[in-house]
């Protein structure tokens, strides 16, 4: 083996070493080394008494108990010691082999000393050996009693050189982590290898230590090279260290795992006790469970789901006191609460529809056929089409919310509404982040609340009345709401995950167009509600108002009857308006007071005369009647828009001697005073023409009012009519009863446009008068008035005072005649 050609370069390639040792190693690879020392050489051959062993190979230089059941090996121990022979140790190729024949056993043994023999209770022998050599087995000798074999014994060599000590090292470091990772392997093997000081001792020692199988045993036993064996045991050591350190990693990671739970479950422990001594026990953990069964049960979206079990954990890790715990216990009510996902089927049947909405309103035929179209459409393009949102513009109790009740009937879903009335404030409609002390989801997701399920009619009201202000744009939030790119993932701040709004049906009301944002227009369909004409009135109040009266009062077997003369008589004389909210009111008090004296026993009527409505209702509130009255000095009706619809407003002038004063009553706005000076100035201007260039305007003071003066009033569109009302009371000409107007005016007398047409002429209709005059230039606006409106009136349009003039004074002689 001396100058043999690197023989560790094979061992090399199969063991892992850390750096150090790969360094040792690799330093004689490249170097040729040398190997000294007496090599290991045959004795004399012997007769030896052979003891097998079924699953032990004894090693020289190790002491060891066996443990003897066979009596054959007995008899063969007992003979030795007597006669004092040496004895072989081998082990048997199968170890459940009862009587092994020599060709059962192994060829190399061990030469063994034999100690100290015990008998156990059981009968088993236990003998101490101590192994000295090798011995290989030439030929038996005996099979009976018991075996004896001629065998030559093998004589250790020792060699030295680096290269041993090198292999020795790593064979030791190897070892003695080993050690350290097996608490199977004994501390004192590592100290006895340590003290060991030739190659094939140390193998030897090594291999009777570790865990290997017989097969490996005997393979070591049988290499009688030592730096051979010592290279195999090296490979060994490298794969049980592998194994070793694998399985330490493992233990660690369950052991941390183990750390980390103990000392949660520590630790919650502990918490649930001090809770328990404070009496807040189990409350909390009740609600925990059951908060969790609720997430399971909910239609939650993923996201939405991640969340709420996130807060749990949260909350579950939180003492009960925790000023956090009644936060997020309302944010999971929230959650929870909200419908996710829960969809009413929508009723397609657009015969059904149809019948609804005309089974519970009256007219509106451009809305209801709007509504039919759209659910038609839904019908052959269910998803395709994009909600279309409607915008239902008109002035009060015009039907706008009952139809959007009924639409939500006929279609089979949820009706939910908001009133946008006065929201300034951007969190109004989105929330408050959670950060914010008392934070709530905004109104949209609140409603969604209501609701109860994902795809209602959700009706804006007052879209009109949105407000804006330093706190934000509720405006933007809601066109994010109605945006159909973008309400499917409408984040409120509060909740902080998307919400779909996109099955969403909206609706919005408006009294009027003017004051919505444009961009919010933009996005709507709009539908008029321009207010109703007496028969439609009637009618409504008839099919429609009476009997729901009736029936809410208890009266509908009594039989209340209102005859026509009397609703028409409620319409003109006690309410005044373009819909019919103030009508149903007036029928719902005489319902009540007629309720109220049958249940008093008292006698009350079964028809409710026109008679009887001052009893009922007190005095009319209205001048309904104006219109037919004597034509008088000095009065002008004019047309006024407000928000509740068009309007009819008097102005009155008187005169008075006095300083030249013009006083001006009836909570006039500015412009509205500058119009009335305008006025004034082209009536003195054009005094000799209008006839009175006799009056003196210094000794004179004018009073202009405007009755109904609870309401402030502005704008410029009473210029005509506040010049009309003072040229008459200066000329003493009439102003014809009938006639209504509006228009402003310029210094020159020319007639300016005015807003709100529509509104104005339904007024003068409703109001019964005859003559409408208007701005020439507002003539474009009329097509907008309905057409039942327009055929009942005179319209004249102007461009010039004087032709108001011309058209609404009479001579004074006609007022004579
Ligand atoms: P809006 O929302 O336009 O202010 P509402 O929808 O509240 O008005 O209507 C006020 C009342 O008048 C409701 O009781 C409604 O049923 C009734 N009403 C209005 N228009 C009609 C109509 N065309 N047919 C039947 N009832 C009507």
């Amino acid at each position: 083996m001396k100058g043999q050609k690197n023989p560790i370069s094979h061992w090399l390639e199969n063991v892992e070493f850390d750096d150090f040792l790969f360094e040792t190693i690799s330093r004689f690879r490249e170097e040729r080394y040398t190997i000294s020392g007496p090599e290991p050489r045959e004795g004399e051959p012997q007769e030896y008494v052979v003891l097998p062993t079924r699953d032990v190979v004894v090693f020289p230089a190790v002491t060891l108990p066996l443990f003897i059941t066979r009596e054959s090996t007995h008899r063969a121990l007992e003979d030795a010691q007597e006669q004092n022979l040496p004895v072989l140790v081998v082990a048997q190729r199968a170890p459940d082999l009862e009587a092994p024949l020599p060709e059962d056993l192994y060829e190399m043994g061990t030469e063994v000393l034999i100690g100290r023999t015990l008998r156990l209770p059981d009968g088993t022998l236990s003998a101490f050996v101590e192994g000295l050599n090798r011995a290989r087995i030439v030929r038996f000798t005996q099979q009976r009693p018991y075996l004896r074999a001629l065998a030559i014994p093998i004589l250790e060599g020792n060699p030295q050189g680096v290269i041993v000590e090198a292999l020795m090292r790593v064979v030791l470091t190897l070892f003695e982590r080993c050690v350290q990772l097996n608490p199977n392997l004994p501390e004192d093997a590592y100290i006895a290898a340590m003290n060991i000081d030739d190659p094939g001792g140390l193998a030897d020692l090594v291999a009777h230590v570790l865990d290997i199988s017989l097969e490996e045993r005997q393979d070591i036993l049988e290499t009688i090279d030592p730096v051979e064996r010592l290279q195999k045991v090296s490979l060994f050591l490298g794969k049980e260290l592998d194994v070793l350190e694998l399985e330490n990693e493992i233990h660690a990671h369950v052991q941390q795992e183990m750390e980390k739970n103990q000392r949660e479950w520590f630790l919650r422990e502990q918490m649930r006790a001090i809770q328990a001594e404070l009496g807040e026990l189990d409350d909390l953990q009740r609600d925990i469970n059951e908060l969790r069964a609720q997430i399971e049960k909910a239609h939650l979206p993923p996201e939405a789901r991640e969340k709420a079990e996130r807060e749990v954990k949260r909350l579950a890790a939180m003492p009960a006191a925790a000023p956090e715990v009644a936060i997020i216990r309302t944010y999971l009510d929230w959650i929870l609460s909200l419908p996710w996902n829960e969809y009413t089927e929508d009723n397609m049947d657009i015969e059904r529809a149809a019948k609804i909405l005309d089974e519970e309103h009256y007219g509106l035929e451009k809305a209801k056929e709007r509504v039919l179209e759209h659910i038609a459409v839904r019908k052959l393009a269910p998803d395709k089409m994009r909600q279309p949102i409607l915008c239902f513009v008109g002035p009060p109790g015009t039907g706008k919310t009952s139809l959007g009740k009924s639409i939500a009937k006929a279609l089979g879903r949820k009706f939910v509404r908001l009133s946008l009335g006065g929201v300034r404030d951007e969190a109004e409609i989105r929330g408050h982040r959670r950060t914010y002390i008392g934070a709530m989801p905004g109104r949209i997701i609140q409603t969604m609340r209501t609701a109860g399920s994902s795809n209602p009619l959700f009706m804006l009201d007052e879209i009109d009345k949105l407000g804006v202000d330093f706190r934000g744009d509720p405006a933007a939030a809601l066109l994010e709401v109605l945006d159909p790119e973008q309400n499917h993932a409408f984040l409120d701040h509060y909740l902080d995950i998307p919400y779909d709004l996109s099955k969403v049906m909206f609706i919005t009301t408006a009294n009027t167009l003017y004051s919505i944002p444009p961009a919010l227009l933009d996005r709507m369909e709009i539908i008029e509600f321009p207010g109703y004409v007496e028969s439609e009135k009637l009618e409504i109040a008839r099919r429609f108002l009476i009997p729901r009266q009736l029936e809410a009062h208890g009266l509908s077997d009594y039989g209340l009857e209102f005859p026509k003369a009397t609703i028409l008589r409620i319409i003109r004389e006690y309410t005044y308006e373009a819909g019919v909210r103030n009508l149903e009111r007036a029928i719902a008090n005489i319902c009540r007071k007629v309720a109220r004296r049958i249940a008093e026993g008292k006698r009350a009527p079964k028809r409710i005369t026109p008679r009887m409505l001052e009893q009922f209702l007190g005095p009319p509130q209205n001048m309904y009647n104006e219109a037919e009255k004597e034509p008088q000095v000095g009065v002008a009706t004019g047309l006024s828009w407000t928000e509740g619809g068009g309007e009819i407003t008097l102005v009155e002038v008187m005169l008075m001697d006095g300083k030249g004063m013009l006083t001006l009553t009836g909570q006039l706005g500015e412009v509205m005073q500058e119009s009335a000076q305008a006025a004034l100035s082209y009536a003195r201007a054009h005094a000799a023409d209008f006839g009175y260039g006799d009056v003196d305007f210094d000794k004179l003071d004018i009073h202009i009012h405007v009755p109904e003066g609870a309401v402030p009033k502005d704008g410029p569109s009473a210029g005509v009519t506040m010049l009309t009302a003072l040229v008459s009371a200066l000329s003493k000409r009439p102003v014809r009863p009938d006639v209504a107007m509006t228009g402003e005016i310029t210094l020159r007398g020319r007639v300016l446009p005015v807003g709100g047409l529509k509104e104005k002429i339904v007024a003068a209709h409703r109001a019964n008068i005859r003559h409408v005059i208007i701005p020439k230039r507002n003539e474009k606006d009329l097509v907008d008035v309905p057409r039942r409106v327009r055929k009942g009136l005179d319209i004249i349009p102007v461009d010039h005072v004087d032709q108001v003039l011309a058209f609404a004074l009479l001579d004074a002689r006609e007022r004579d005649a």
